[in-house]
């Protein structure tokens, strides 16, 4: 199976992207399709036994688009002057056109050879010339318009094309009688419509284009423009090299000022650097000696040599960037809802147009009002704003998260967040910082501390959890070698098991010792550690405990303020551990969350998470990712602060990139807000369909209200327009930090 971006030209509306979607979703080979119309591209996941790049680009031409090949960071940007200068030739020759048909109405002077009554063929012909060039303008339009009618996907381009084309051809038919003398057909000239509506159409895309492309920076300013060229150290020497010659583990210099080429560890140095890009946070963390650098970021003051990690399309902000669009090419359930009823708006204006056209005629028997009205039915009614409504708010919506540090991966997320009721936290990594450090060894043999703790330590190296870390940093800043560890088993959410020596040795809490029955006579201890917010550690010999050791993590400084704040909103917060319910509940008491459930093996973080669904509640996970991972998939949003390499594997939904918790209060936030702005944009596009079409029939004719084709047009346009400018208010979130 293989996945792949394509970029998509050609796509105007939903009803575009949701043929082109189906159409793909239908061949054989092809797993999965979801087209993106904001962001021009498809992601198609395909069997490559069956079916291979070119084919698919095949499919997508015959389905009336063109493929401009595989997506990558440049495809972001677009040059629009092209089309600005277009579009100045064709506004000048609408006004032209405008002024030759209509001028004299409004007792404008007029050339006198094109003086409609007295030179009538004069006239007609310099109309039927100045709009021939508006059908080449808008010849992309009919092409996919007609093109789509023959799929059996009409779209909002085929009703364009058919209002377009009716009245071109119908004015070549009274061209033709007023050619032959019959003056009486000069009423019946529908040039400079057809041409007008094809200028605000272009008009209209011509601004969409503009703002999506606002929109598509968002996320492009997450493309850091990494250095092109770095220093590199080989035997001793220093090297001047573009970006791509780095090769794995080679030995990277950075200078104070400049930016961090590749993801890699620091070797030497000390250095503030600004990673802002990634975490969205204005503060510039010291890192040095075994800190991760991220590519791009910039190091303020110091000089550092590291070590190159990840490079290319392995690194960070690839992955970063290349995850936040996967996550565009999603769609909300709400989403889907509108392209459904726009999927079925389009034919069913191709019938209410054909109807009254028909109904005029036979009751009316006034041939230029039938079209009149036909036309502009299918002008009016596009659904085009419909078709932007939803997916432009949840392209502000990702690409605002994306700036600060809330990394989305796909778009349920963003509406499922502003429903979430329960936020469950994961203590360790995650109420805590996750960097323990050890605080009371109690011995039950003669071992030498320092032993004992080489002896943890040794079996810790080959551990994840955060625990362990402050057992292998303590070998680390002391300068103790460590032991080999044979057979080592990591029994989640209890602890591990090794040997050393050929002894075996435990290392964890008391359900560990239990597993083992092993009995433990120092539960007393225990419990006076836990109450003093200590984790607990037993180490066991050949079936002896030979240590009880505390350990205790710091609480994060914002997670009160973040506990208040979800209570304030109504939502529920729960604390799920693995940890001793005593230690459990005084760091709970500390943060203001009522609701303890401690003492649980990960596996069964997954089922309390389970049971909280099946009671009707929407529950939002924040886990570590490292043992947390069912619980995270199981619950509707799963949510981890971003630690190290694993932002594409985690199975976490949303990540954090910054080490603090706000970033579950601004999603609620973003989605709640991006939601109430999808509603509103789907409000206005339905109100202003319902509305303009009655008028278009010519219902509201008996009152005086009716409109032709042109304003039509200019309506649509504006309705477009309301849709966009709404979706930009997006920009004006204000974050928590
Ligand atoms: P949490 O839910 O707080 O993240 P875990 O489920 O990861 O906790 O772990 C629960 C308990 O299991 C820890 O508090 C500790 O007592 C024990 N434990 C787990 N892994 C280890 C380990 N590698 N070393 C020592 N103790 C461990
Ligand atoms: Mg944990």
């Amino acid at each position: 199976m293989q996945k792949i971006i394509l970029v998509v030209d050609g796509m105007t509306c939903s009803a575009c992207s949701n043929g082109l979607e189906k159409y793909l979703k239908k061949q054989n080979g092809i797993v999965d399709a979801t087209v993106n119309l904001v962001m021009g591209n498809t992601l198609v996941t395909y069997d490559e036994t069956k079916i291979n790049l070119k084919k698919i680009e095949t499919y997508i031409g015959e389905a009336g688009f063109k493929s401009l090949g595989v997506w990558n960071d440049n495809s972001l940007e677009q040059d629009q002057t092209k089309e600005t200068k277009t579009g100045i030739f064709y506004t000048i020759l609408a006004i032209v056109l405008l002024y030759v048909a209509m001028g004299h109405m409004i007792g404008l002077p007029s050339l006198p050879i094109l003086h409609m009554e007295k030179y009538p063929v004069y006239y007609t012909i310099t109309l039927l010339f100045l709009t021939i060039p508006f059908l080449y303008y808008g010849f992309d339009i009919i092409k996919s318009g007609f093109q789509n009618l023959i799929h059996k996907m009409p779209n909002m381009d085929t009703l364009v094309s058919i209002g377009v084309i009716s009245s071109f051809l119908y004015s070549l038919f009274s061209t033709y009688q007023i050619l032959k003398g019959n003056i009486s057909y000069l009423e019946q000239l529908y040039f400079e419509s057809a041409a007008i509506v094809i200028y605000f159409i272009k008009l209209g895309r011509y601004i969409d284009h503009k703002n999506k492309n606002k929109t598509k920076k968002a996320i492009q300013e997450l493309v850091q423009i990494t250095p092109k060229e770095a220093l590199i150290k080989r035997d001793n020497k220093e090297y001047k090299v573009t970006i791509d010659e780095i090769e794995k583990g080679d030995i990277v210099i950075c200078k104070q000022g400049e930016k961090i080429a590749v993801d890699g560890v620091i070797i030497e140095g000390v250095a503030h650097i600004n990673e802002s890009f990634v975490t969205g946070e204005s503060k510039h963390p010291k890192k040095t000696k075994n800190d991760t650098v991220i590519a791009g970021s910039i190091n303020y003051d110091g000089y550092l040599e590291y070590r190159a990690e990840r490079i290319g399309k392995d690194s960070t902000i690839s992955e970063i960037v290349r995850l936040v669009v996967e996550a565009t090419n999603t769609k909300p359930p709400i989403a889907a809802l509108a392209d459904k009823v726009s999927s079925y708006f389009v034919p069913i204006v191709i019938g209410i147009a054909i109807v009254t056209f028909c109904v005029i005629l036979l009751f009316d028997g006034n041939f230029s009002l039938a079209l009149n009205n036909f036309v502009t039915i299918l002008v009016v009614a596009c659904p085009c704003s419909l078709g932007l409504a939803t997916p432009l708010a949840v392209i502000m919506g990702e690409g605002i998260c994306a700036k600060n540090g809330i990394l989305v991966k796909k778009s349920e997320v963003l509406e499922m967040a502003s429903k979430i009721d329960t936020v469950v936290l994961d203590k360790t990594g995650t109420i805590t910082y996750g960097t323990p450090k050890i605080e009371t060894i109690i011995r039950y043999n003669q071992m030498e501390e320092k032993d004992l703790l080489q002896l943890v330590g040794s079996m810790e190296k080959k551990s994840k959890h955060p625990i362990g870390k402050a057992f292998v940093d303590y070998l680390e800043e002391n300068g103790i070698p460590s032991k080999k560890v044979d057979h080592l088993q990591e029994i989640s959410g209890e602890g591990i098991v090794g040997k050393i020596d050929g002894e075996e040795i435990l290392v964890g809490n008391a359900k560990l010792l239990a597993r083992y029955h092993m009995e433990n006579i120092y539960q007393k201890e225990e419990l006076k550690l836990a109450k003093k917010q200590n984790s607990i550690v037993y180490v066991a010999r050949k079936d002896k405990i030979i240590a009880l050791i505390g350990v205790n993590d710091i609480i994060r400084d914002d997670v009160e303020k973040v506990i208040q704040k979800l209570q304030q909103q109504n939502i529920e917060t729960i604390m799920l551990t693995g940890d001793h319910q005593e230690t459990a509940q005084i760091i709970a008491s500390k943060i203001g969350i009522h609701h303890v459930i401690a003492n649980v093996l990960p596996s069964k973080k997954a089922e309390v998470i389970q049971n909280l669904k099946k009671e009707n509640h929407f529950v939002m996970m924040c886990g570590d990712g490292i043992n947390d991972s069912p619980a995270l998939a199981n619950a509707d949003i799963g949510l981890s602060i971003h630690s190290g390499n694993d932002i594409a594997t985690s199975t976490a939904d949303v990540i954090l990139m910054q080490d603090h918790l706000y970033g579950i209060l601004n999603l609620i936030d973003i989605s709640k807000k991006t939601i109430r702005n999808i509603k509103q944009n789907l409000f206005w596009a339905f109100f202003y369909n319902s509305l303009m079409i009655p008028i278009a029939i010519g219902l509201l004719k008996p009152i005086g209200i009716s409109i032709n084709p042109m304003l039509a047009s200019i309506a649509m346009t504006l309705s477009s327009l309301t849709v966009i400018l709404n979706a930009l208010r997006l920009k004006n979130i204000r974050f928590i930090k």
